[in-house]
């Protein structure tokens, strides 16, 4: 999986964040290595992450890189133990609570035009925030009903996570893994023949 081919998106948040570092056949990538993988993992996302859009995260450091990828070290472990029934590490549960109450949320009230809105805003730096923002999504993930059924791609060398809505889905996606496979599949079926 080349830097080319972009990044899997469209699951839950959460799991979008844990397929960020994956391997996919020979390949493995981190999609937060750099700034600008950050930001264009942000953009991509859309809606979902747009108040981190644009200039928001203009001057992203080493540390707020390490800050991002350490959520996702955190939430790939807790995923991995929580989707398979097996309680997680007391470790990794203070990491990402200390990550949630470093940027709690509030209501921040305004005038509109003639009357007040309200919308929920979070009190730290732009890292903390969408730190916590990541950390959320994380939570939402394990505490889905649907957690023991996310699934790790078919294709035995991909780490893909999903969660199928469908008990039919296999790969983490068709042209990426799906395909490859059946192509593996198709020569190993006539190597001897
Ligand atoms: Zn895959």
């Amino acid at each position: 999986m080349s830097t080319d081919i972009p990044p899997l998106t469209g699951e839950l948040l959460g799991l979008d964040l844990i397929n960020t570092r994956a391997r996919s056949g020979t390949d493995s990538i981190d999609r937060l290595s750099t700034p600008d993988g950050l930001r264009m993992w942000v953009a991509l996302q859309g809606e979902r992450l747009k108040e981190f859009g644009g200039d928001v995260l203009a001057t992203v450091s080493q540390a707020d890189l390490a800050a991002i990828r350490s959520v996702r070290e955190c939430a790939s472990q807790l995923v991995d133990h929580v989707r398979h029934g097996r309680a997680p590490s007391d470790a990794n549960l203070r990491e990402l609570n200390r990550t949630l109450s470093a940027a709690p949320v509030h209501l921040e009230l305004r005038w509109v035009g003639s009357s007040m809105a309200a919308e929920a805003r979070r009190t730290g730096s732009v890292i903390a925030d969408l730190a916590a923002h990541l950390a959320e999504a994380v939570a939402l993930v394990l505490t889905d009903p649907g957690v023991s059924t996310i699934r790790k791609c078919e294709a035995e060398d991909c780490t893909m996570l999903f969660l199928p809505a469908s008990s039919r889905r296999r790969w983490c996606a068709a042209a990426r893994c799906g395909n490859r496979m059946r192509v593996a599949r198709y020569y190993q079926r006539h190597k001897d023949s």
